[in-house]
């Protein structure tokens, strides 16, 4: 059985999302009490209602790089706003940002209720250059074809998350994630976990992802959450994909 020990939580959401309760600060400081070493800061994209407007995520450039001896990406959850797998924010600043993840919202983009519309829409957003990270691609409100999912993360580089809160809130979630684990691990790509916290109490909550990557007996070396070097070392490889696409 793998031992898991996650220091980075590259899924967290601020008070500015809206319907969520802490601030940075808070997150921050909590994330440093848990033992984490880094977190992404992931406010909702602007199609939400309450979420912060685009210049919120310019603006995010006015954070230090540290808080509370945390280290901080700046980021968002965009929200893909239709089927062709446009988000909600442009690419001029999408690039711009350290942790850009997109994902279905029920509440942005009602369910086609498709599997090969919602398969379609999460590949363009794969391949979109901004993207890093899909958020919560497990939704059973959004079914999908796991493995060619899971075939263009892999051909785009990019990560799909084992969301910690899906477990809780989107009722058939688990088997889907245990399904995207699998697929990945077969892949011999890598995943994130996200928390998903929208207060600081829940800020480096893995219990519920780890579980599903232990089902599964998903490789420690492929979970890039474990190490802040594995993390520097995507981050550093965006920059690049970026820097010859965008
Ligand atoms: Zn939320
Ligand atoms: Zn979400």
């Amino acid at each position: 059985m793998i031992a898991l020990k996650l220091v980075i939580d590259t899924h967290t959401h601020t008070i500015a999302s809206g319907h969520a309760f802490s601030t940075i600060q808070e997150m921050a400081s909590a994330a440093a009490g848990k033992g984490l070493r880094m977190i992404a800061t992931t406010d909702h994209g602007p199609a939400m209602e309450g979420a912060p407007v685009a210049m919120f995520f310019s603006a995010l450039n006015l954070l230090p790089g540290v808080i509370g001896g945390v280290r901080v990406l700046r980021g968002v959850e965009a929200n893909i706003i239709d089927y062709e797998g446009r988000l909600d924010l442009p690419q001029g600043i999408l690039k711009r940002l350290d942790f850009v993840m997109a994902g279905f919202h029920e509440v942005v983009l009602p369910p086609s209720g498709d599997m090969g519309k919602n398969t379609e829409a999460l590949i363009r957003v794969i391949a979109n250059p901004c993207v890093d990270a899909i958020s919560h691609p497990g939704n059973p409100g959004y079914p999908i074809d796991i493995p060619a999912v899971a075939r263009a993360a892999s051909e785009y580089g990019k990560l799909l998350e084992i969301n910690n809160n899906s477990v809780m809130v989107r009722p058939g979630s688990e088997e889907n994630c245990r399904r995207i684990a699998a697929s990945c691990r077969d892949l011999g790509i890598p995943v994130v976990c996200g928390s998903d916290a929208h207060v600081s109490f829940g800020v480096g909550s893995f219990d519920h992802s780890i579980s599903i990557l232990k089902s599964v007996g998903f490789p420690e070396k492929l979970v890039l959450n474990t190490s802040v070097s594995k993390m520097a070392k995507f981050l550093n490889d965006k920059r690049k994909r970026l820097s010859l696409t965008v």
